[in-house]
């Protein structure tokens, strides 16, 4: 081959490292103006678990511009019962930014406020995309704009459940999540059946017991779990219950019907730890709450994880990464827990419509700057 040829090609391979080298280095300095917005914002009902009745929703949103005015948008919204990070300390971390800071000082925030980097990255993710989207790219959008994912629908608590069944069903929904820990447990298990069915042909029950049971009670719910159309049992023992990891590697052992963490699962260290311990059930993966989604999903791919992707009950900013990154997950999917809106007495929050379906181009139409200027 001709040398003159090979030295043109060596040189416009050396010339497109170059360039992605300044881009890469470009990424690297870049600085952004972050802004933040607190909100409280009152669910439309009281939201009924096993930890009792949640009124309204805490958070932060986060607004990061570049240099060049491309802006992006994230959610802290720490939940409760979930770790130890608060909206306090997020906002105090995002005060610290200052008026301008980069990607070095967004590094350093601290690792335990794993909602807060969450918002960053998601911000920057935003901005990348912006930034970077090119023709071809766009038009990978469009083709997986009518890709689609099917979504659980949430029950109320109690006997209320029995009658929310068939309005759904009738719309499509087949998979439907039942709060459990909440009423008495007799009337609870007694009622399991009727719940069972009331379900469409094909249709299946998760359950979510939010910690609520002990060892003995987790047994009884999953014996009779056992032969009926039940997908799973979720978070049947509370994760600060004596020997709870024990416990629900045990349980999961000893029942056919799978056992979900959820509650167990507060960020990335624990998906990392229950991975270690050969984990066999279902990862409810509530990526709001997990600071690094790209490297968690990764980790849960190679391990052929069973993931469900779910809500922390966040806006629509929230909502909208942690969509993306169900959409994006390779591995099997199953139904959404995303069966939640209208989820604020103000609307302007709620992510999707409820819909046994929803589509990526759903998501792609969520505006968080609409969400931004509500909270003006
Ligand atoms: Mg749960």
């Amino acid at each position: 081959m001709n040398s003159v040829i090979l030295r043109d090609a060596a040189h416009r391979a050396g010339a497109l490292d170059a360039a992605a080298h300044s881009v890469a280095i470009a990424r690297l300095h870049s600085v952004y103006r972050p802004q933040y917005r607190r909100y409280r914002l009152p669910f439309r009902a009281p939201v009924r678990t096993a930890h009792g009745p949640w009124l309204e929703r805490e958070g932060l949103i986060l607004r990061l511009e570049d240099e060049g005015g491309t802006v992006g948008f994230g959610e802290a919204a720490p939940v409760p019962e979930f770790g130890r990070e608060t909206v306090d300390a997020d906002e105090a971390a995002c005060r610290a930014l200052g008026a301008v800071t980069d990607n070095d000082t967004i590094a350093e925030v601290p690792k335990e406020l794993g909602c807060l980097r969450n918002a960053l990255a998601s911000a920057r993710a935003d901005i990348g995309v912006a930034r970077e989207l090119r023709r071809e790219e766009i038009s990978a959008l469009t083709r997986r704009a009518t890709d689609m994912l099917t979504v659980a629908a949430l029950l109320p608590a109690g006997r209320a459940a029995l009658t929310q069944i068939p309005p759904r069903a009738e719309i499509g929904f087949r998979v439907f999540k039942w709060k459990v820990g909440v009423a008495d447990p007799a009337d609870e298990l007694s009622l399991l059946d009727d719940l069972c069915g009331a379900l469409p042909s094909g249709g299946k029950l998760r359950l979510d017991a939010n910690g609520a049971w002990d060892r003995r009670r987790a047994e009884r719910w999953l014996e009779r779990c056992a032969d009926r159309p039940v997908d799973f049992v979720e978070q049947p023992i509370a994760t600060d219950a004596k020997g709870a990891e024990d416990l629900l590697l045990g349980l999961a052992g000893d029942y056919p019907t799978p056992i979900a963490l959820d509650e167990s699962l507060v960020g990335d260290g624990d998906i990392d730890r229950w991975l270690g311990a050969g984990w066999p059930g279902v990862f409810v993966v509530k990526s709001a709450l997990v600071a690094d989604v790209p490297a968690a999903l990764a980790k849960l791919q190679r391990a052929n994880a069973a993931v469900v992707f779910s809500s922390a009950l966040e806006t629509t900013v929230g909502a909208r990464a942690a969509l993306r990154a169900a959409f994006a997950w390779t591995g099997e999917r199953r139904p959404l827990g995303f069966g939640v809106w209208p989820l604020f007495a103000d609307p302007r929050f709620d992510g999707p419509a409820l819909a046994p379906f929803l589509r990526a181009e759903d998501v792609d139409r969520l505006n968080p700057e609409a969400v931004w200027n509500a909270l003006s």
